[in-house]
């Protein structure tokens, strides 16, 4: 995508954000905004050569338009490899709405987000990300059939990817320790919301010994009574004595601060955007001996499910698809390991050949 200004006194180029979004080739983007139902919202198409872009739509309080950009951007291209690399017929593509979650929703503010992604024709399909609920797509859904993850059909996509998640953390263990048993591992769940408390429940079941933490403390406290696993506070997390971390909240917690404390020998959750300066800290992750699992091949468990309810599969198909990502992992780290090139780098570079083969006829 080439990025112009209309105005020549006005570089947009020299912008980081501007010029990221050159960089990272993004087919479409589309700034939405409605004074009525105070919508503000970004969508972005970053590829569309396997299939329609699909990817959620994030409900976040964000500090501006630009970290908002900078977010949309990231996870759209984030899509496009997730779907790639688990051989979706699918393109990539992100939503957000930039507002309170707990505060902002209304049924006028959905309904017009949802005539902007009609306005797409369907290159852009959307579902539920963080701070969106199946209710609020059912909303989307009366101005676009352009939606995925409604009540009664595919549904809540986080159990399929909390267990896809689970093969990958095996994965992982497997290449680092010699076996994928995870009993007594020690692993610290980071953020206990959809997604991580079904991986909870997982690795309890396996008998791991099981950390959690989340900014809502009553959550915490739920998880701990229900599963019979530790609370952590906030300040404790990255110094934890453990085998594996699993980060399930929001991005961007692999970075030079919490790197100089991490200790576990795996980094392996479904946050998206894990690593805070992709190339740097992926590099910090293989330079500290610590394996990592690139959150887009190792989260995929939810758009599979979407791509079920797309095509019309089953649960079971979707769950059958999301246990591969054992293998898919598997790949990716052992051939990082010999290799000595940072995991998510190997990962793209999967993603990309499958890409450039086009799609499957
Ligand atoms: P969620 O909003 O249900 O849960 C996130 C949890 O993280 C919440 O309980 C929140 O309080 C907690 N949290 C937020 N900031 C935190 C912090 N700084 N420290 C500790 N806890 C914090 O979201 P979710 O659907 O469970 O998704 C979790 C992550 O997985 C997100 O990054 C999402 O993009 C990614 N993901 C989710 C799916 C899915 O199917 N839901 C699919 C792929 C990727």
């Amino acid at each position: 995508m080439s990025v112009q200004s209309m105005n020549p006194h006005f570089e947009l180029s020299s912008d980081p954000v501007i010029s990221q979004m050159s960089s990272m080739d993004h087919d479409q983007i589309l700034f939405c905004s409605d004074n009525e139902t105070g919508l503000k919202a970004i969508i972005a198409i970053h590829d569309t050569t396997l299939g329609p872009a699909l990817g959620g739509t994030r409900m976040w309080s964000y500090k501006n338009e630009l970290e908002a950009l900078n977010d949309v951007l990231r996870l759209s291209r984030g899509m496009t490899f997730k779907n790639a690399i688990s051989d979706l017929a699918l393109g990539g593509g992100k939503a957000v709405i930039i507002g309170d979650s707990k505060t902002m929703k209304s049924e006028a503010l959905f309904r017009r987000f949802g005539r902007f992604v009609n306005s797409l024709a369907g290159n852009y399909i959307t579902a539920e990300d963080v701070g969106i609920s199946p209710s609020d797509m059912v909303w989307v859904n009366k101005e676009t059939d352009h939606v995925v993850g409604l009540p009664g059909k595919s549904g809540d996509p986080s159990p399929v990817t909390a267990f896809g998640t689970y093969m990958g953390i095996k994965a992982c263990a497997k290449i680092r320790y010699g076996t994928d048993s995870l009993e007594g591992r020690k692993v610290l769940v980071e953020g206990v919301g959809h997604v991580g408390e079904y991986l909870v429940e997982h690795l309890r079941k396996e008998g791991a010994e099981v950390f959690v933490t989340d900014i809502h403390v009553d959550t915490v406290s739920r998880i701990v009574k229900t599963y019979g696993v530790k609370g952590v506070e906030l300040d404790a997390v990255y110094g934890l004595d453990m085998d594996i971390y699993a980060p399930c909240a929001l991005g961007g917690t692999i970075n030079d601060s919490t790197l100089s404390e991490l200790k576990c020998g795996i980094v392996a959750g479904a946050a998206n955007n894990q690593l805070g300066i992709e190339d740097q800290h992926g590099q910090a992750l293989l330079d500290k001996g610590i394996l990592y699992a690139p959150d887009f091949a190792i989260n995929a468990g939810g758009v599979i499910n979407c791509f079920s309810e797309v095509e019309g599969l089953s649960s079971e198909w979707a769950m059958g698809k999301s246990e591969e990502i054992y293998n898919t992992i598997y790949n990716i780290v052992s051939r990082s390991e010999k290799e000595r090139i940072p995991s998510h780098i190997i990962a793209m570079k999967m993603a990309k050949e499958k890409i450039n083969k086009g799609p499957k006829k």
